[in-house]
């Protein structure tokens, strides 16, 4: 994360005034999903013109700012109707911050008439009147960038959820109160998942549990310990949400049901394409189909990989369960 550094900002701000700019407004993205933007909405007087001005603060060099500034002429029409909107509203200076929340820090400040609004992640419902401004300035920003502005609405699309689900969330993963981030019919058939056993792996890595959960498929979850107070759920299934399938591993987490994974280790002389996108020593395995090895990668991705090639299994098992039941398999496989 970069740290708000003023020299920079005022770096562009110098830059722009020679070149005739009045800032208007400026909105700073700062760590937004791990962005930092920096876009101005100004006028030049001396072209009567307004001005959309982005700067990718992430790749910039204070050396070179004409290189990075990036300036789009706005819809005269367009730029009006909102500065006249704009002047109208005189509401007071606004600073919510949300301790849930890690970055998405969104900072817009007036210059015509001197106010600030900063928020985290989401636009409170009561400064909707930079629905507007925000929604004209972001149209002419690069489509990439509309994800930012369609997670800034998010409480007035009610997609909080979606958004919040997969970013770090305070919460306490032993005693924390799960009503506050699972919905009630969610908790119920995520408890119903956990009594009928369906997590079927659990282990911790690192600052990682790594799950599977059987449901109509097997769903990789991995719950990450961000920092003392902070955890980030995920889980591989479609719902982007905060599913069942993690209310089941989190009751997991709480009674202490760990299951190892098998653990392999490489042993062919080539390198496989999983040891080019892993530097690992070992892989996660959660069994096998019939002729593949189903490895569970760190981003939580099932792998299937033949297992074997010229008759011989190019890894090795470095821990099995107690039956020893992926070494047989192996074994058997090799004699076949
Ligand atoms: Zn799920």
């Amino acid at each position: 994360m970069i740290k708000k550094d003023k020299n920079i900002f005022n770096a562009i701000n110098k830059y722009l005034t020679k070149k005739g700019h009045e800032l208007y407004f400026s909105i700073y993205l700062s760590n937004y999903n791990g962005n930092e933007i920096y876009i101005r909405f100004d006028y030049v007087s001396k072209l009567t013109v307004y001005k959309i001005v982005w700067v990718d603060l992430k790749f910039f060099d204070i050396k070179h700012i004409e290189d990075y500034i990036n300036v789009q002429t706005v819809t005269k029409f367009l730029a009006l109707a909102i500065v006249e909107k704009l002047k109208k509203k005189d509401v007071p200076n606004r600073y919510e911050y949300n301790e849930d929340i890690i970055g998405d820090r969104v900072e817009i400040l007036t210059y015509y008439n001197n106010h600030e609004y900063i928020f985290d992640r989401f636009l409170p419902l009561d400064l909707e009147f930079l629905i507007d401004p925000l929604a004209l300035v972001f149209s002419y920003l690069p489509r990439s960038m509309e994800v930012f502005l369609h997670e800034i609405f998010g409480k007035f699309d009610h997609l909080e959820d979606v958004y919040n689900y997969a970013k770090p969330v305070k919460f306490n993963l032993l005693k924390g109160d799960a009503s506050k981030i699972f919905k009630p019919q969610i908790i119920e058939r995520g408890q119903k998942y956990y009594e009928e056993g369906r997590v079927h792996f659990l282990e911790k890595i690192g600052n990682s549990y790594f799950a599977i959960v059987e449901g109509t498929e097997s769903y990789v979850v991995i719950i990450n310990q961000v920092d003392d107070s902070h955890i980030r759920f995920w889980c591989s299934c479609k719902y982007n949400t905060f599913c069942k399938h993690l209310y089941a591993v989190l009751l997991a987490i709480r009674n202490k049901k760990f299951n190892n994974f098998y653990k392999l280790k490489y042993v062919g002389k080539e390198q496989s394409i999983l040891e080019k996108i892993t530097s690992y020593n070992y892989y996660l395995c959660m069994g096998h189909d019939e002729e593949h090895l189903l490895i569970v990668t760190i981003d939580g991705v099932i792998f299937p990989v033949k297992t074997i090639k010229n008759n011989k299994c190019l890894f090795e098992v470095v821990e099995d369960d107690d039956d020893l039941s992926l070494s047989k398999y192996i074994k058997d496989m090799q004699q076949e």
